[in-house]
């Protein structure tokens, strides 16, 4: 068997961090298996799909290197959709209904009065075809539901939540078609689940019970279905299913200064019983994925975890990996001198203007004379290694150490108390510039 999975999002807004780990796993989980991933946008509410977002989420995948092995959209196969509704009416499978919004209403605050769960009572089932024909004579559309089979358990093995369990009976027939003739999720879903030799459906919890249904539409459709694996929904930091999260996109981590690889390492591990690691590449995550290593519980997501593993990811890439995204001129050296202090990218800007000045220094006035020093020192050395040159040369003339010896020293050469190893960094300030820094000039 070819693993298959599928990413699906709906093209009605921007990929937020539960989607974007959705799509991760799918990926992953093909991957791991040397299958195939696809990207199905579920673009059958035409009215609130867009093609910018489609864009969107594309780009979104590619940012993150989950590039699919083929794209489908719904709303090219909506014949396609039509065909198999059309069997499943010739076998009794699926069924016209004729009740309105308020109707069911009703009939649902009924039940639930009576402390009845609100499952729909198929009273359309017993219209004769007279009814029918009544109805339709009076412009009453249909909308179309799956009948389940009631004498039929549903069962499946779910890779994530184990064993699981539902009695059809305790089920409302799913609506399947609106009565304006749009699709549902559900069944398109399954239709293209089996054409596209889907393997594997990988998603949140929220659609267990869903699952439960589509498992008897696959039945009915005459297809072996794939399996499943429902993953624990993420909460924000505080603990709780969190508004913040749902609406955390790509923009906003790339805003941050966050980078793929450390959104990729985050998701892939978090809510699993493995350490989340600064993995740059993605296939030790690609091989140590395994649905068996999920928990239940709800993942928590923390936005300063994200930070702490963007650092340490940051740290490790490569002045050839980086270049493009450095300040004009900023050498190899300056990346390697630089890096070790950086939490973003975007920061080393920052250090290197510390480079190549102009920089300002408040110096105390207990320091210039141990400045002024300092640059008689520097003036005599021949700058192949200067800073342990410097400074202890300094150290033997003025019987200072520590903090004392240094502090000043570097606030003078940097402009700042704290910062970039200064071994490193004053070859790259250069020996002009540093002698016009410790002379105050
Ligand atoms: N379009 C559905 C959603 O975004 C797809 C669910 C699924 O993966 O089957 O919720």
């Amino acid at each position: 068997m070819t693993v298959t999975t599928r990413f699906a999002p709906s093209p009605t807004g921007t990929l937020h961090v539960g989607n974007i780990r959705t799509a991760l796993h799918n990926w992953m989980f093909a991957k791991r298996h040397g299958g195939r991933f696809l990207l199905r946008i579920d673009d059958t509410d035409g009215e609130r799909s867009e093609e910018r977002f489609v864009a969107a989420i594309r780009a979104d995948l590619a940012w993150l290197g989950l590039h699919p092995d083929g794209e489908e959209r719904q709303s090219a196969r909506f014949d396609r959709y039509e065909a198999r509704l059309a069997e499943l009416a010739a076998a009794g499978r699926v069924y016209p209904a004729y009740e309105t919004a308020q109707e069911l209403e009703l009939k649902r605050k009924v039940l639930l009065g009576r402390g009845l769960p609100p499952v729909y009572d198929r009273a359309a089932l017993a219209l004769s075809d007279a009814d029918k024909a009544k109805l339709e004579a009076e412009g009453v559309r249909p909308h179309w539901r799956f009948k389940l089979d009631h004498d039929a358990m549903i069962e499946w093995d779910d890779m994530v939540r184990g064993p699981q369990r539902f009695d059809p009976k305790t089920m409302s027939d799913p609506v399947v078609r609106r009565a304006d003739g749009s699709w549902l999720y559900l069944l398109p879903s399954v239709i293209d689940d089996i054409d596209m030799g889907i393997s594997h459906v990988v998603r949140g919890e929220d659609h267990v019970s869903n699952t439960a249904t589509q498992l008897q539409m696959f039945a009915a459709l005459g297809a072996e279905p794939p399996r499943f694996a429902h993953e624990a929904l993420l909460t924000g930091s505080e603990g709780k299913l969190s508004k913040r999260l749902g609406s955390l996109g790509l923009d906003h981590f790339r805003g941050a200064g966050i980078e793929s690889q450390a959104l990729r390492a985050l998701l892939a591990r978090l809510g699993t019983s493995d350490p989340v690691e600064p993995f740059v590449d993605s296939a030790p995550l690609v091989e140590s994925f395994d649905f068996a290593r999920f928990g239940r519980a709800p993942a928590r997501f923390d936005e300063d975890e994200l930070a702490q593993l963007n650092a340490r990811i940051v740290h490790q890439f490569g002045y050839a990996a980086v270049r493009d995204r450095l300040p004009a001129g900023m050498t190899e050296a300056g990346w390697n001198a630089i890096r070790p202090n950086l939490s973003t990218i975007a920061e080393a800007a920052d250090w290197w203007q510390v480079v190549e000045g102009p920089v300002h220094a408040e110096i105390a006035e207990e320091d210039r004379a141990f400045l002024a020093q300092a640059a008689g020192i520097a003036a005599g050395l021949d700058w192949a290694d200067p800073w342990p040159a410097l400074t202890g040369a300094l150290k033997e003339a003025t019987g200072r150490k520590g903090r004392a010896l240094f502090l000043p020293l570097r606030l003078a050469l940097t402009g700042r108390e704290h910062g970039p190893d200064m071994a490193a960094l004053l070859p790259l300030i250069g020996k002009d510039a540093a002698l016009e820094r410790l002379r105050g000039t």
